[in-house]
């Protein structure tokens, strides 16, 4: 992989230059809240490291989308919500949360809604340091190897510009007199001395490493029926949860013909009380508790055995959205400590 140095007063030039390989798209905020929106201007781009509202996925994993118009004779694909993008400003955390996606919805048969944008977005992530309930470092997502076209390291007097894919380069090679190959013994002692600053930033870690075996032998325990009284089952856990890809379908009929329409995804959660009904009107988690247990379980052991990596990528947005104090760090202290967390 390249790694090429870059003056911060080349940036804004650099990045509104990207418009040529697609939309911008970046961190930007809207009627006070920070989300992942299309960029007008470079002022409009908030790069200090904030955590969006809601995840990356939302622009890969839309939230509500028609995905085909149907009749009597068949069916139409609508693939409208394919757009070539650049997206800018993205956390490593984000991008590992983008790579968990990409284990279930580009496996066979590939989801071709998520493939298609995956196919048109270009990734250039930028480094953040730790924010109040960053948990990256305990999930080991706080540097990311791969899953960008161009990774940006803020340095103060420089940027260490990583390149991760051959169309990041072509990115290079329209501004190529910005970038300075010579990367120096300084440049790199400078590097590590910035990490070795953020790491001793973060403020808040959990037992991750344990946390599949530990999921497991405390499948009866009594936490779980006290994390479900408080539990208001709202799914914002879920909704917020880079992660998180639960969605659900629905027919919508044209009221004029009856026999044609458009079929609807939007997100769904497991949180959600009706998320295991099934026909008949049996329920597989009636209890707050099952969902929860559900969720962690998931999250925490059983895509780590399925995929070797769980599926919590450290953004502490559950520590800071959950109304009732439930979260990775309250659960998993619970469970490790064996104890029903006081009142
Ligand atoms: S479980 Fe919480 S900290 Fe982990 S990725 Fe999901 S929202 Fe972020
Ligand atoms: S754990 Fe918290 S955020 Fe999640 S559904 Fe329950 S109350 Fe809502």
């Amino acid at each position: 992989m390249r790694i090429l140095k870059m003056k911060p007063d080349f940036l804004k030039e650099f990045l509104m230059g990207l418009e040529g390989f697609g939309a911008l798209y970046g961190p930007k905020r809207q009627s006070g809240i920070l989300k992942y929106a299309p960029i007008e201007s470079y002022d409009e781009l908030v790069l200090d490291g904030e955590n969006t509202l809601l995840p990356l996925k939302r622009l890969f994993h839309p939230m509500r989308f028609d995905m085909f118009r149907f009749d009597s004779r068949g069916f139409e694909a609508d693939y409208s919500i394919f757009e070539k993008r650049v997206i800018i400003g993205v956390h490593p955390c984000e991008i590992h949360g983008i790579l968990k996606l990409d284990e279930v919805f580009l496996v066979h048969p590939p989801d071709p809604y998520y493939a298609g944008l995956r196919k048109n977005s270009a990734i250039i992530g930028f480094s953040c340091l730790p924010a109040e309930n960053a948990l990256c470092r305990s999930t080991g997502t706080d540097i990311v190897a791969e899953g960008f076209d161009l990774f940006f390291v803020d340095l103060t007097d420089f940027y260490l510009v990583w390149v991760g894919s051959s169309f990041g380069y072509d990115m290079i090679l329209e501004k190529e007199d910005f970038f300075d190959e010579n990367v120096t013994h300084e440049d790199i002692q400078i590097y590590i001395e910035w990490r070795e600053k953020r790491n001793r930033m973060f403020k808040k870690s959990f037992n991750f490493r344990d946390m599949p075996d530990i999921i497991e032998l405390s499948y009866k325990s009594e936490i779980w029926d006290y994390f479900g009284k408080k539990c208001l089952s709202c799914g914002q856990c879920t909704m917020v949860c880079p992660t998180c890809n639960c969605y659900n379908v629905t027919d919508v009929l044209d009221l004029a013909t009856e026999t044609s329409g458009r079929r609807e995804r939007m997100w769904d959660s497991c949180m959600f009380a009706d998320y295991s009904l099934v026909a008949g009107g049996h329920n597989f988690r009636h209890a707050r508790a099952d969902r929860l247990k559900l969720w962690y379980t998931h999250k925490l052991k059983a895509f780590a055995h399925k995929y070797g990596s769980p599926a919590c990528v450290g953004c502490g947005r559950c520590v800071e959205t959950c109304p009732v104090d439930i979260n990775v760090l309250t659960v998993s202290e619970a469970l490790t400590s064996c104890e029903v967390p006081e009142e």
